[in-house]
């Protein structure tokens, strides 16, 4: 059976791109049923080092303007017009990102944005979320998912299911098993972890309108500023060898290293230490997959499609870019889902392996040549 116009839509994930998805689907008319593993993230706390800001760029923008959130989101984010470079040597350059130097990315926290389009979603009379939810089964000829909930299991049927459940998406992993999908995951031998630098005497210790580079080679730190004065860094380095996270086993060590190669960080981080010993290290990969969707009832979208590296700052842009360019496919479609979701990967799925490219590539431009000559114009850089 092909779902028609106005079924009930499961979608998976209520993070950025799971919300987003929901207020889309629920102005076009359908409920839609939208299910989280985790509890409400508004009454909760952010787990240590896993704060994450983004670069919020115009893809991203549009896609909010569409549901009339772009306003309330710019609200808690802070615009930064270029890249300050730190040179090891002392010393800040400013490279603007347009000409003009008029044109800005935008700092916001991921949980502000979450929480945003949660209240987004949540507010819409269509939409039902269910917290503790964790997608453990679903079979893709029937639409059934099985969720892991406190009170046991539950089972749900929807004509549509839209997997929006994150870079190890169990819809993609379901997908998988049943034979009707095939995946690539390749994993950099980097990883992250963050770092902050608290406000001083209230106010920000470094340029608020900038992204902070420390390009060092095999090494490299960004810092982003929050609403609160503090700057989030996130120190890019391998996970394992001579030169990375796992070599500095004492305070002494960390406080050596980073004096050597970070040494304008250490007077800015009163709590370097303990951040760089708690603060867990992430993984980051690139993951592919084909097809994205099955049967015009089964479809994944952002990072569960096309999970990217984080060097271009692209990856919840280009999340939000799936949303508007599904919505459009339906509209080009008639709500006719089985030719919507085969029309949506045709022009998704190009675009997204373009971007996970660049975004590869730019984790070379960042560590290393935002730091060299001809990079110092400040003309032709339009991203981070
Ligand atoms: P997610 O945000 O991962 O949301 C997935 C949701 O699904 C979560 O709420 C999760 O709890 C839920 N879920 C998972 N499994 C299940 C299940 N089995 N059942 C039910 N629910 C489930 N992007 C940018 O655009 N700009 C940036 O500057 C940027 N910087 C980044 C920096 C770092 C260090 C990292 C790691 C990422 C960065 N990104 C950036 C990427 C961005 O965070 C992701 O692309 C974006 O969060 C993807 O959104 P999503 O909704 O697809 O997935």
């Amino acid at each position: 059976m092909s779902a028609t116009a106005r079924d009930e839509v499961a979608v998976v994930g209520a993070g950025l791109a799971g919300c987003l998805l929901a207020c889309f689907l629920a102005r076009r008319g359908y409920p839609v049923a939208l299910y989280e593993r985790r509890p409400d993230p508004r009454t909760g706390r952010v787990e240590r080092g896993r704060s994450i800001n983004l670069a919020l760029s115009e893809r991203g923008l549009d896609a909010l303007r569409r549901i009339g959130l772009a306003d309330r989101v710019l609200a808690d984010a802070l615009p930064m017009r270029g890249r300050m470079i730190h040179p090891v040597s002392g010393g800040q350059e400013f490279q603007s990102y347009s000409v003009s130097g008029d044109r800005a990315i935008n700092s916001i926290s991921r949980g502000a944005l979450n929480n945003a389009l949660l209240d987004a979603a949540a507010a819409l009379p269509g939409v039902r979320i269910s917290f503790d939810h964790r997608l453990v089964g679903l079979d893709p000829t029937s639409g059934e998912a099985t969720f892991e909930t406190p009170r046991g299991k539950v089972t749900a049927a929807a004509s549509v299911v839209l997997g929006a459940d994150g870079a190890g998406s169990a819809v993609r992993g379901q997908l998988l098993g049943y034979g009707v999908l095939t995946e690539s995951l390749d994993f950099l031998d980097y990883g992250y972890k963050e770092l902050t630098i608290p406000p001083i005497g209230g106010e920000f210790a470094l340029d608020p309108g900038a992204l902070h580079i420390w390009p060092r080679g095999t090494s490299m730190m960004i810092a982003l500023p929050n609403p609160d004065r503090s700057f989030t860094c996130t120190l890019f380095w391998p996970t394992h060898g001579t030169a990375s996270f796992a070599s500095l086993g004492s305070p002494a060590a960390i406080e050596r290293h980073f004096a050597e190669h970070y040494p304008d960080l250490v007077p800015l981080a009163p709590n370097l230490v303990d951040d760089y010993q708690h603060n867990p290290v992430g993984v980051l990969g690139t993951v592919r997959c084909t097809p994205w969707q099955v049967d015009g009832r089964v479809a994944l979208v952002g990072d569960a499609a096309h999970a990217i590296v984080p060097f271009y700052g692209q990856g919840a842009n280009c999340a939000f870019e799936d949303v508007v360019e599904l919505d459009r496919c339906l509209d080009e479609c008639g709500d006719e889902w089985s030719a919507a979701l085969p029309l949506y990967q045709r022009r998704r799925q190009e675009n997204a392996e373009a971007i996970a490219r660049m975004a590869l590539a730019n984790f070379v431009e960042m560590r290393d040549k935002v730091a060299s000559p001809v990079f110092r114009t400040g003309k032709r850089i339009e991203h981070t």
